[in-house]
C-alpha cells in the first residue's frame, strides 16, 4: 500500500476513502430508458472486481458514470474521496488524469505511433515533460513484459501486444483505479489468458482494478464478482481467496 508521506508522519492516520463509492445512481436516457436505477456501491484500496452482466445491463453506462466520462441523472459518485457531481469539466480532466487508467476492448491505440509514444500519451494531461514521459513508458512497457516491443507500431504488434500496451499506457501515471472495459472481448483464448493474468498481476502489486465482462468465465475467475441486470446490482459476491472462484 502506498503512504504519503505527510500519513506517515501523523500519529493518527484517517483511512483512505473508497475508490469508487456510488450511492443511489440513475442514469435514464430521455426519461424514458432507465440504464442505471439506483445503483449502491464500494470498491476499496486493492480490490479486483468484476462487473459482469450480460449486453443492455448497463455495464458500460456504470463504466462511463465511475470514469467520470458521463454524469448520473441523479445520485451521487466519488472517485478517490472526490464527490464528481460539483466539478468542472477541467477539474474532472484532472481527477481523470490523476486517478483513473482506462483500458478498452479494442486497445485504441494511435496508428503510425510506436509502443513508447502511445504509451506516453497517458501522460500528456499529468504534467510531465516529454523526455520524462517517454522514460516512464519505457518502464511501464517492461513492467507488462513488452520490453522487446518499444519500437513497434500497434499494426506490428499481436492483438494481446496490442492490450498490454494499452494496459501500459493506462498504468503509466500510476492511477488510483483501472478500469477495463472488455479487455479480453478482441482477443483469442491465449492472449486473453496472459492478459487476465496480468491484471491479476498488477492488482497483486497493489493497483485497484475494474473489469467489465459480460463473460462469466472471466467474471468468476476474479475475486468479487457485481453482476448487473436492468441497471440494478442483482448480486455481489467476494471469495476470500484471490483468483478462486
Ligand atoms: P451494457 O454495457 O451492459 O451492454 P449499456 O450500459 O450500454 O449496457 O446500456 C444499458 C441500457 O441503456 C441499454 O438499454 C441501452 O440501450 C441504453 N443506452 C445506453 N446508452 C444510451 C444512449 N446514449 N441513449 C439511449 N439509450 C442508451
Amino acid at each position: 500500500m502506498r503512504t504519503t508521506p505527510a500519513a506517515a508522519a501523523s500519529t493518527s492516520v484517517a483511512p483512505r476513502p473508497p475508490v469508487v463509492e456510488l450511492h443511489q445512481a440513475t442514469k435514464s436516457y430521455e426519461g424514458e430508458v432507465h440504464a442505471l436505477r439506483g445503483v449502491d456501491l464500494t470498491v476499496r484500496e486493492g480490490e479486483l472486481v468484476a462487473i459482469v452482466g450480460p449486453s443492455g445491463s448497463g455495464k458500460s453506462t456504470m463504466l462511463n458514470i465511475v470514469g467520470t466520462l458521463d454524469k448520473p441523472t441523479s445520485g451521487t459518485v466519488k472517485v478517490a474521496g472526490h464527490d464528481v457531481g460539483g466539478l468542472s469539466d477541467a477539474q474532472l480532466s484532472t481527477l481523470r488524469a490523476r486517478h483513473i487508467g482506462f483500458v478498452f476492448q479494442h486497445f485504441h491505440l494511435a496508428p503510425g505511433r510506436d509502443a513508447v509514444d502511445n504509451v506516453a500519451d497517458g501522460l500528456l494531461y499529468a504534467g510531465v515533460g516529454a523526455r520524462h514521459r517517454r522514460a516512464r513508458a519505457r518502464t511501464a512497457l517492461e513492467r507488462v513484459g513488452l520490453g522487446h516491443r518499444l519500437t513497434h507500431t500497434p499494426n506490428e504488434l499481436s492483438g494481446g501486444e496490442k492490450q498490454r500496451v494499452a494496459i501500459a499506457r493506462a498504468l503509466v501515471g500510476n492511477p488510483t483505479l483501472l478500469l477495463a472495459d472488455e479487455p479480453t472481448g478482441a482477443l483469442d483464448t491465449a492472449s486473453g489468458g496472459i492478459v487476465m493474468d496480468l491484471l491479476h498481476e498488477l492488482n497483486a502489486a497493489g493497483t485497484t482494478i475494474c473489469v467489465i465482462t459480460h463473460d462469466n468465465e472471466t467474471a468468476a475467475s476474479l475475486p468479487r464478482r457485481i453482476r448487473f441486470r436492468d441497471g440494478e446490482v442483482v448480486s455481489d459476491t467476494t471469495t476470500g481467496r484471490r483468483g478462486t472462484p
